[in-house]
């Protein structure tokens, strides 16, 4: 899986990125519409974040759904 490094708004530090899966592309669109571009948007893996954006800038950026929230024990490593 690759990752990426970002700094994060939310956690207020640099942080690993992934790319969204597919359920997490889905609650964005149902959000953003149906047609909103989720081909590029990656989340930061810190437990307990909610922060996603696409690659390059913040500026298209959000918080996913309660429900994308990670335990702390489901984030080791
Ligand atoms: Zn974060």
């Amino acid at each position: 899986m690759t990752e990426i490094e970002r700094e994060c708004p939310t956690c207020g530090s640099r942080q690993k990125f992934r790319r969204l899966d597919a359920a997490e592309k889905a609650a964005v669109r149902e959000v953003k519409g149906p047609r909103h571009f989720v081909g590029d948007l990656w989340r930061c893996t810190a437990p307990r974040c909610l922060w996603y954006q696409p690659h390059l800038h913040r500026g298209g950026g959000g918080l996913l759904p309660e429900r994308f929230r990670t335990e702390e024990t489901d984030a080791a490593g």
